[in-house]
């Protein structure tokens, strides 16, 4: 059996589906920010907060858990320059909790929802996992935290786990059952397709000024079906024990800035977006795509799908439910 904490959000509940192909899974979630229509019905759900010992015990009690996937963490980088308070408690504090619960019930295998937040404002071109990893946010800082804590677990307790630095995930399944659905809605391709489908007047960018070919923030998007593929590698690599401890990226390795996404949206839908300019958002660094060739060459995963199967895939997702 496989713990999924998160299991009800938008990341969680697309690993969900495919886990529960090969695996039996529960789920743990508080549905702070996840829905409950989006956990897969094959899948236990247990609502329940990290915070509260005795749900985790429950779950250990009751069921033979031989690893874990941790999705459940606040996850926005302006939100965590207001409230940084909310993210080491939510994101530092509740994990350690369930460390320290795993280490007691000797459940040794864990797998970690990071993110290229962690490397801050990289003066590189492609990020590698070898690039100094300096946070410019308490988002990314929290997440760092984890990953020391997971090395430090790893040294003394034998704990076996692999980290996974997300960039930026976006898209929807390819049935568009779940998609990304956040309230309220901060990502920048949902806000253009909110926008392009009638649920907005506008769509601002943040920031025009930085040291970019159009001034615009480049990031690498990655579609949430090739994501969810690398989490099935990993744990297989961790339950058949072929890997112990790994750090790696996923991203797709292309860049796009804000403008090329908001016209590639545009292509997509067909229709023509109203576009404010306005000043950056704190804690944004300027360019951050990944270089992935770490997770290719040890466990053979590639993202298969581009920009426009994300933005397709996003926008079939948001005619349907929105
Ligand atoms: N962005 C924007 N307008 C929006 C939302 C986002 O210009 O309404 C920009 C944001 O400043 C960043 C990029 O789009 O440069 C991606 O932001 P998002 O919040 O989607 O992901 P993040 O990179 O923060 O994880």
């Amino acid at each position: 059996m496989i713990l999924v904490v998160g299991g009800a959000g938008y990341i969680g509940s697309h690993l969900v589906k495919e886990l529960v192909k090969s695996q039996d899974v529960v789920v743990l979630d508080n549905l702070s920010t996840g829905h409950s229509w989006a956990v897969n019905t094959r899948a236990i759900f247990v609502q329940g907060d990290l915070g509260d010992p005795t749900t985790v015990q429950y779950i250990f009690d009751t069921y033979k858990i031989e690893a874990v996937l941790h999705f459940a963490a606040c996850s926005l980088v302006g939100e965590s320059v207001i409230n940084p308070l909310k993210y080491y408690e939510n994101n530092v504090v509740a994990t350690l909790n369930l460390l320290k619960m795993m280490k007691q019930y000797q459940i040794n295998k864990f797998i970690f929802s990071s993110t290229a937040a962690t490397y801050g404002m990289p003066n590189v071109d492609d990020i590698d996992e070898e690039t100094p990893t300096h946070p410019i946010n308490p988002y990314g800082q929290s997440k760092l935290m984890v990953e020391q804590i997971l090395a430090d677990f790893a040294h003394s307790y034998g704990l076996k786990y692999v980290v996974l630095r997300y960039f930026n995930v976006a898209g929807a399944d390819e049935t568009a059952e779940i998609g990304e659905s956040h309230d309220p809605e901060t990502h920048l391709i949902p806000i253009i397709l909110q926008h392009l489908g009638g649920q907005r007047d506008y769509i601002s960018v943040f920031g025009t000024d930085y040291d970019t070919p159009d001034g615009t923030c480049i990031r690498d998007y990655i579609h949430i079906t090739d994501l969810a593929n690398a989490h099935l590698l990993a744990l297989e690599a961790l339950l058949e024990n072929r890997i112990a401890t790994a750090t790696y990226n996923l991203g797709n390795g292309d860049g796009y800035s804000v403008k090329q996404i908001i016209e590639t949206c545009e292509q997509i839908t067909g229709k023509k977006a109203n576009v404010q300019n306005v000043e950056r958002r704190s804690g944004d660094p300027a360019k951050l795509v990944a270089n992935a060739d770490k997770i290719y060459a040890e466990l053979g995963w590639k993202a298969q799908l581009d920009i426009q199967d994300i933005i397709k895939s996003a926008w079939r997702w948001h005619k349907k439910h929105f």
